[in-house]
């Protein structure tokens, strides 16, 4: 069993908080799944109802939005590691309150040290606050690289908008939110190709 291994048997009996109290006989906690050695990690808010069923990340109508919009980018989503700041659901997908995301961030910390991306790429305002440790929104915060120092490593994290956001607004035109993230994502896969 690898350490990562390891470490996600740990967040899947977590009740560091009260969003670890299952409701419900489907109740999973959502570690996060991909490569243990991706170059690239996905942080997203917390879990959806589909995730929580399955105990697997960004599967529903969001996940499969965001595996489109990476595959438009020239990006493979099965290189990519892709979890979330909660690893558990909040209830009817409320924002997760600062208790919880404190609660559970240590969890995440842990992944980004034994992973260690080269780019982290925060999808919403919940992942980009708490890994930038700011208030800025996503609007002020997406379009450029940003330095993540953790666990003695530096790397680059690039803000970007939520894929809810995008099934939002589904037009695909020049300047719409797809169009942007597209954009930050087609950036991200040249800086990828640099390295
Ligand atoms: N939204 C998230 O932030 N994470 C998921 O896993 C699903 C939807």
């Amino acid at each position: 069993m690898t350490a990562l291994d390891e470490l996600h048997g740990r967040i899947r009996v977590c009740m560091n908080c009260p969003l670890g109290q299952p409701e419900s006989e489907t109740f999973h906690r959502v570690p996060g799944e991909g490569p243990a050695d991706a170059h690239v990690m996905i942080v997203g808010e917390a879990p959806g109802a589909e995730e929580e069923r399955t105990g697997r990340p960004f599967i529903g109508r969001s996940g499969n939005l965001l595996t489109e919009i990476l595959t438009a980018a020239g990006l493979d989503r099965s290189r990519i590691f892709v979890t979330s700041v909660c690893k558990c659901r909040p209830p009817q997908n409320r924002t997760p309150k600062r208790t919880e995301m404190a609660a559970c961030l240590p969890w995440l910390t842990a992944q980004i040290e034994l992973i260690k991306p080269e780019v982290v790429l925060t999808v919403g305002n919940v992942g980009t606050q708490t890994l930038l440790g700011v208030k800025t929104g996503i609007n002020t915060l997406r379009g450029r690289f940003h330095e993540l120092k953790l666990g003695g490593r530096t790397m680059t994290l690039r803000p970007l908008f939520h894929p809810a956001y995008l099934l939002r607004n589904p037009r695909r035109v020049p300047g719409s939110p797809w169009d942007m993230m597209l954009h930050d994502l087609i950036e991200v896969r040249e800086l990828l190709e640099q390295n």
